[in-house]
């Protein structure tokens, strides 16, 4: 089966993990700081935030905006579940912004509609690795003063009007998911301009104590106290090593990414049935997951047995994503139903992630390509 994501490590990889397993410190040591580091060089913001997961990197935002219960956070219908379930863990309510159709992004103009008194972010997901409007979303969350959290789990490396993503909103989450585009394992980071929200976070990871295990032993004492009710969000310092050397191979891989995006492009110019998501003109896409959508209407063809023949032809195409609040949690806690987000749920039945990733070969792509074909012909 040609999965449709799966990480690349190399001996460079291993030696650098190995190394760390070897040294004094395992976590909270020098690897996290460096990590943090080689961040905020790559995308030009000030202060970065490594954390044991992409959910972990939402919540840790939710918990410096100061997100609590009776608070609104607007988040696209489309999306991982995480992004809206980050606003829950900190007892506030997401609420369900409609999403473009032709890419899958946030509609601003749904974010508008659903503003309150009570909304306190927005988070802004870049779906399938391309960055949302950042433009206009910078100028209407301003308006409201509201804040920005740019959702960038799909998009390290990708620019919008020639800004690095993760320094297109107030706080910007990463995830290291071997899926994803460099991996630490399990891991996440925020990145933002902002000390002070910086500094909650640095205290959120860590239980909500003042002070870490290293800084304690570096000042021979033994006196913490806990000021807030924090988690043990902690990264290790042998994933931070991880993520440092996967690090330097991303532009090289977001390449490759290109290159086998361009091939399907190619391919289903022509084809009437297999619709490509659209790429803005003003972003620099790097392709997460390569989206396409169905043409139910045309040969009676149907999303699921589309899936299915592929699947059987070895191909690992997936769904990305149900819906949010069609969840079942969702339904019963928060009372959300089916017509919500009319097109968010329209382009769900239709919707298909083919296979990419940088180890992907031309001839792995040129089968996903072959056998789509086939299934789409029948
Ligand atoms: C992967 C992902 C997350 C969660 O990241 P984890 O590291 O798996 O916790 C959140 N949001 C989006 C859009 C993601 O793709």
């Amino acid at each position: 089966m040609i999965p449709y994501g799966r990480q690349s490590i190399d001996e460079e990889d291993i030696k650098a993990v190995v190394d760390v397993l070897r040294s004094d410190w395992l976590t909270t040591g020098p690897k996290i700081e460096q990590f943090e580091k080689a961040i905020t060089d790559f995308v030009g913001v000030k202060y970065a935030v490594a954390v044991n997961s992409g959910t972990a990197a939402l919540h840790a935002a939710m918990f410096a905006l100061g997100i609590r219960p009776g608070d609104e956070v607007i988040v696209p219908a489309i999306t991982f579940a995480s992004t809206a379930n980050c606003v829950v863990f900190q007892g506030g309510t997401p609420v369900f912004a409609d999403v473009n159709p032709e890419t899958l992004l946030i509609d601003p103009s749904s974010v508008e509609a659903h503003l309150s008194k009570k909304t306190k972010a927005v988070i802004a997901v870049d779906y399938a690795g391309q960055p949302c409007d950042y433009k206009i979303l910078q100028e209407m969350t301003a308006h409201y003063n509201i804040a920005l959290v740019a959702d960038a789990c799909h998009s390290i490396g990708g620019r919008y009007q020639d800004r690095p993503v993760g320094s297109l909103a107030l706080l910007n989450t990463f995830s290291f998911h071997p899926v994803k585009h460099i991996t630490t394992g399990e891991g996440g980071m925020i990145t933002t301009d902002d000390e002070k929200l910086a500094d909650r976070m640095r205290l959120f990871r860590n239980h909500g104590i003042t002070t870490d295990h290293r800084q304690r032993e570096a000042q021979g004492s033994w006196f913490y106290e806990m000021v807030e009710l924090g988690y043990n969000y902690r990264i290790t310092d042998f994933q931070c090593a991880l993520g440092m050397s996967q690090l330097k191979k991303l532009p090289k891989w977001i390449e490759r990414r290109r290159e086998i995006a361009r091939r399907y492009d190619e391919s289903f110019r022509n084809i009437r049935q297999i619709k490509p998501l659209s790429v803005n003109s003003q972003s620099f896409h790097v392709y997460h997951l390569y989206v396409v959508r169905i043409d139910i209407e045309s040969n009676h063809l149907d999303r699921g047995m589309v899936f299915r023949q592929l699947r059987e032809a070895g191909i690992g195409v997936n769904v990305h994503y149900i819906p949010v609040y069609l969840h079942p949690y969702y339904r019963l806690i928060f009372k959300t139903t089916s017509g919500q987000c009319p097109v968010a749920e329209d382009a769900y039945t239709k919707i298909l992630s083919l296979p990419i990733y940088p180890k992907m070969s031309d001839q792995d792509v040129a089968k996903v390509i072959d056998s789509f074909l086939q299934v789409v012909n029948l």
